[in-house]
């Protein structure tokens, strides 16, 4: 069970526990960046109720994360919410990175951004795809059959990451 996020004054995980999350429909940009910094997120399917997404936090151990303050009024919301302010991509990812201190270098580009499976090393099994010695790794997604190469945007992303720590406690 995870601890509690709004039951006490300043919330920190324990530095051996990995965060998982869940997070409400309107917060799938955040969703994806967990992601790509190696994050289990889960997005809450569009039009989902309430109890059922906090269902899903509960039985599976994740933080639910919202910006939607009904959600702390279910019973076990207060345990497994934590309730953003901000309703900005970059202020929200300054406000979770200070409340967990959160650490966004965690295992970078180890999950996929769309749908939050494991990436695998090399070239997708059984398509025409050949690794490109001119770049660096590939790696593929064994479930969405998705590519994703190394490259600039990779190093860019890393610099966002990066970018995103300087937010952290310590
Ligand atoms: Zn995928």
């Amino acid at each position: 069970m995870p601890l509690k996020a709004n039951a006490v004054e300043s919330p920190s995980l324990c530095p051996l526990a990995i965060p998982r999350f869940v997070c409400d429909e309107m917060l799938k940009g955040l969703g994806e960046w967990l992601r790509v910094a190696g994050y289990d997120t889960r997005m809450a399917i569009s039009g989902s109720e309430d109890r059922r997404v906090l269902a899903m936090a509960v039985e599976e151990d994740r933080w639910l994360i919202t910006c939607d303050r009904e959600l702390l009024c279910h019973r076990r919301g207060p345990e497994y919410t934590i309730l953003l302010e901000s309703d900005n991509l970059k202020d929200q990812i300054r406000e979770l990175t200070w409340r967990l201190n959160l650490d966004w270098l965690f295992a970078p580009f180890s999950r996929c951004k769309r749908c939050n499976t494991l990436l695998e090393k090399g070239a997708l099994p059984y398509s025409n795809e050949q690794p490109d010695p001119g770049r660096a790794m590939m790696r593929h997604c064994p479930n969405c059959r998705q590519s994703f190469w190394q490259g600039s945007h990779v190093r860019r992303m890393r610099g966002r990451l990066q970018a995103f720590n300087q937010s952290r406690r310590c």
